[in-house]
């Protein structure tokens, strides 16, 4: 049995005048399992076609090539691994280093890819190094900075390490001058001792004095297989198996790669970043956002204020609108309400004898787009104190005193009066008839209330800012005390009984203007302004409570949710747009390598673990930006809000729930590290996948 034998192999090239042309025809040698066999031949003979064969880089159109007695054709994807990691080494004309590597990882190499440790491979890198004479100095140099006579050195060393039984060396002093190929002929001679070497040469004289056999080749053809010395057919030694497999050159490869396209892999971590943390920001908007619109709209001095009706729709016939109706509840709906909803005080409404919009006056000037804006009384069970900024709060409820907000402080201000040191009259009236019970046109009497108090500024309220008004608080109980006892002299003499302003507005009929069609409502406890939302949610119809606070909150938060909306979608078009980003520049990266992919796959390097050197360099990339994105979003979340604060008024807009999200700890972070490792590997492998298969044969091909 012989180590090597090819049997009737043709292999058929279509020519350019479309007939057929052999690259081989019928070619049949059986090697020695040592010696150096020399093909030659005239330029386009067949040589390579054959050398490529034999390396796997080609396969014949019909006929065998035996390696220990198999055919190579019928090698599964692991056989053809070994056979070209281990049983063979391939020399090429021009070298096929990886250039950005150093020589002792070169050389090594194909002793890693079997799964040699790295100190395993330099050891024997070493040795085989220094055995050739070769400069210590170079070891550690990247082999682009080699002359051609030491890369091929390199390359043959390479060639040699996993001790194969067959060396390939197609044309391997063609690039060098004379007399580094007369060594690169010795190293091949001395390897040839042990193990075939089978050599293409141009070079005759070369030729003549170092090969064993030389068979000539013309057209495809053998025509003349001279053997000159007797051949030998011992079995060279294997290298000793490997008790533990190991991947340094794979990450040491991917870091390289890293390292080697730092620009690019900066672009990739720059955009993958950026849409990390826009995402982080926008789930802690989306996390953030409804509690801090809440919680800055309990900063409202009325916020506890509401008013209830009555109401009843009609619809207008074929207009397909309806018309609402307003009513004060009468007694009996009233006692209802009160029992429905204890946590109010449940008032009559004064809104048309003292409305929201009076006119306010102080030091002989008008304050415009100022409201007189009731607050049960000043004591601190309904009144936030905490809001108080400037000032005091009254001990007692009288008229006498006001407070004010801060926007109300400025318009005042504005006016160039010192709030503190004014005094704001402020005045409204309103005309009572009174018709006797027959004639609803002519009254009998007619009552002028007139409204008219000077107040006091004593504090200061700091509330929301957002669609906040400027206000002036007054007391409402200090309101009703004053309307119970202020009388209509007319009426009440006419009548001959005391009727006070308040007795009118309580006794008015539901639809009577002076009702204004609702009661007032103030929440007893302040703190009870977290549950005023849950409170009004009792209420059956046909009663409605309208609260400027709640609609203000329910604006916002739809504004907020419509603002969500938008964000999703602007997250989904960045992480399509990042995940095409890092599949361009992976893709870009792999089709750079096709030549680097291309000799790792020859020294017989599983596709699987090339392709994990292109992941692994997407999930540095991949890390980093998490890692980035985890540093950054914080302080951005924090710059973010304090814009937010200082302009709309809002705290913690955005509070990204780094350490529980979804009541589990450490949720977001996972889940980021996740996300980006799959937008990583999906990006790598998807492009890789469906790229074209690398032909070895072409990308090795020498030029
Ligand atoms: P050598 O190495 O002896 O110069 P080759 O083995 O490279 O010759 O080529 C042998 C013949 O096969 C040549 O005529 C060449 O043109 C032809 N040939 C080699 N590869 C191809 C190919 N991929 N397509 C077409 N013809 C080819
Ligand atoms: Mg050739």
């Amino acid at each position: 049995m012989s180590l090597l034998e090819i049997k009737h192999v043709n292999k058929i090239y279509k020519s350019e005048d479309g007939g057929e042309k052999y690259a081989l025809k019928d070619v049949t040698i059986i090697f020695p399992s040592s010696g150096l066999i020399a093909i030659c031949g005239k330029s386009g003979s067949g040589k390579s076609t054959l050398i490529n064969m034999i390396a796997l880089l080609d396969k014949p159109d019909s006929g065998n090539i035996l390696f220990n007695n198999k055919e190579l054709t019928s090698y599964k994807d692991k056989e053809n691994l070994n056979y070209r990691n281990k049983e063979i080494g391939i020399i090429f004309q021009h070298y096929q280093l990886l250039l950005d590597e150093d020589v002792l990882f070169n050389v090594s190499l194909p002793m890693m890819i079997a799964g040699y440790s790295k100190k395993e491979g330099q050891k024997d890198a070493s040795m085989m190094l220094e055995g050739i004479n070769f400069n210590q100095e170079l070891y550690k140099q990247r082999t682009y900075d080699l002359s051609g006579g030491e890369q091929q050195r390199v390359a043959i060393l390479r060639s040699l390490i996993n001790s194969p039984k067959i060396i390939l060396a197609d044309e391997p002093t063609g690039a060098i001058d004379s007399t580094n190929s007369r060594i690169i002929m010795q190293m091949l001679k001395k390897a040839s001792r042990k193990k075939l070497v089978i050599l293409v040469s141009h070079n005759e004289e070369l030729v003549e004095e170092f090969a064993d056999r030389i068979i000539y080749l013309q057209d495809g053809e053998i025509v003349k297989n001279k053997i000159r010395v007797e051949e030998n057919n011992g079995r060279p030694v294997s290298k000793p198996p490997i008790i533990k497999k190991h991947y340094y050159w794979i990450s040491h490869l991917a870091i390289s790669n890293f390292i080697k396209r730092i620009k690019r892999n900066v672009i990739s971590m720059v955009s993958l970043t950026l849409c990390l943390v826009s995402s982080l920001l926008i789930i802690g908007f989306s996390y953030g956002s409804e509690e801090s619109i809440i919680n800055e709209s309990y900063k409202q001095v009325d916020y506890g204020v509401a008013s209830i009706s009555k109401e009843t729709s009609t619809r207008i016939s074929d207009s397909g609108m309806t018309l609402k109706h307003l009513f004060k509840p009468n007694q009996e709906e009233k006692k209802q309400i009160i029992d429905d909803l204890p946590y109010f005080h449940i008032m009559d409404n004064y809104d048309a004898l003292v409305p929201m919009a009076l006119s306010i006056k102080s030091e002989g000037k008008t304050i415009d787009n100022i409201y007189y804006q009731p607050v049960y009384s000043f004591s601190e069970k309904t009144l936030n104190y905490g809001l108080l900024k400037d000032g005091f709060i009254p001990s007692k409820d009288s008229l006498q005193e006001v407070l004010i907000n801060q926007k109300a402080y400025e318009v005042i201000k504005k006016t160039g009066i010192d709030p503190f040191k004014a005094i704001l009259t402020i005045t409204s009236s309103y005309t009572y008839n009174y018709y006797p019970e027959d004639d609803y046109l002519h009254p009998v009497i007619t009552d002028y209330f007139i409204y008219e108090k000077n107040a006091k500024i004593t504090g200061v309220f700091q509330e929301f800012d957002f669609l906040n008004t400027p206000k002036v608080y007054y007391s409402y109980v200090a309101l009703d005390d004053y309307l119970n006892n202020s009388l209509l002299n007319n009426l009440s003499s006419y009548l001959e009984e005391d009727y006070s302003w308040g007795d009118i507005v309580s006794s008015s009929e539901v639809n009577d203007p002076i009702s204004s069609y609702s009661l007032k409502l103030f929440l007893k406890d302040d703190k009870d302004k977290t549950n005023l939302r849950s409170y009004v949610e009792v209420l059956k119809e046909p009663f409605a409570i309208t609260s400027n606070s709640l609609m203000i909150d329910e604006a916002l938060i739809s504004l907020v949710s419509a603002a969500n909306y938008g964000l999703g979608f602007f997250l989904a078009i960045a992480f399509i747009g990042t995940a095409l980003i890092l599949g361009i520049v992976s893709f870009s990266s792999f089709v750079e390598d096709r030549k680097k992919i291309a000799i790792l796959k020859c020294l017989g390097a599983k596709r699987s673990d090339i392709v994990s050197i292109y992941m692994m360099e997407n999930i540095f990339i991949s890390l980093i930006s998490v890692t980035l994105s985890l540093i950054l979003s914080y302080p951005l979340s924090l710059l973010i809000n304090f814009i937010v604060r200082n302009t709309l008024g809002f705290t913690n807009l955005i509070s990204i729930p780094f350490s529980s999200f979804l009541n589990v700890p450490f949720l977001l972070p996972f889940i980021l590290v996740v996300a980006s490792l799959l937008l990583s590997i999906i990006s790598t492998s998807l492009p890789i996948i469906f790229s074209k298969k690398i032909s070895l044969k072409e990308e090795l091909k020498d030029e």
